[in-house]
């Protein structure tokens, strides 16, 4: 068994927390986050990392595919989070941080063995099934163009379905009509660390450059 990180803790405290006090202090009794990621729960993905951001800057719900729920369909931690965001913290920003090879895009097609029938993953598999409708167009799309690769397709489509699902909460549809709120999809490559951004004018997702 791996050992749990005490040393990484012990560095964050005596480097990073040292070094950065004054940030901390001023985050003791309130946060005032300007933006809202939502990401997988991948290891691989670490949103305050990727984005350089401090401590207070960024209000995290991570969840398997980077989902969100159609409004009320059902009840659970990712529309609480959103609903704390949009109507308390007042955030300017919902970024849906989707990424390369995620394996809650591939399980939606997966096929299970015998011996991985045996292994419990209801839960998981219940809660794929609020992004099948990006699964269902991407297979379409891909029908369509078979040079297209289709974990891609799959988890560009689902980012693109969790902001379409957001544009339904009405609390983001007044915040969106007093043009207080923005609602961003992005694409992350783990293998490159390139990040691309959903373009509402040219409905495709861009690199953002670098140089
Ligand atoms: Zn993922």
């Amino acid at each position: 068994m791996n050992k749990i990180h005490f040393d990484g803790y012990k560095k964050f405290k005596t480097e990073y927390y040292q070094n950065n006090k004054e940030l901390f202090d001023n985050l003791i009794d309130s946060q005032s986050p300007h933006t809202m990621v939502i990401t997988c729960s991948d290891s691989r993905v670490q949103p305050t990392k990727i984005l350089s951001a401090p401590a207070g800057d960024i209000f995290i719900a991570r969840n398997i595919g980077n989902i969100v729920p159609p409004y009320k369909r059902t009840q659970g931690a990712t529309q609480a989070a959103i609903e704390y965001a949009v109507n308390v913290l007042k955030v300017e920003h919902i970024v849906i941080l989707g990424h390369s090879n995620c394996g809650a895009c591939k399980h939606m097609y997966h096929i299970k063995t015998e011996e991985e029938k045996k292994i419990e993953l209801s839960h998981v598999e219940e809660w794929l099934k609020l992004a099948y409708p990006a699964k269902n167009n991407s297979m379409l799309e891909c029908f369509a163009d078979p040079t297209k690769d289709k974990g891609e397709v799959t988890e560009k489509n689902n980012i693109q379905l969790s902001v379409q699902r957001l544009m339904s909460y009405p609390y983001i549809i007044e915040a969106l009509e007093k043009q207080q709120i923005q609602l961003h999809g992005w694409w992350y490559d783990i293998g490159t660390g390139e990040m691309q951004v959903y373009s509402y004018e040219t409905k495709m997702f861009e690199p953002i450059l670098c140089k």
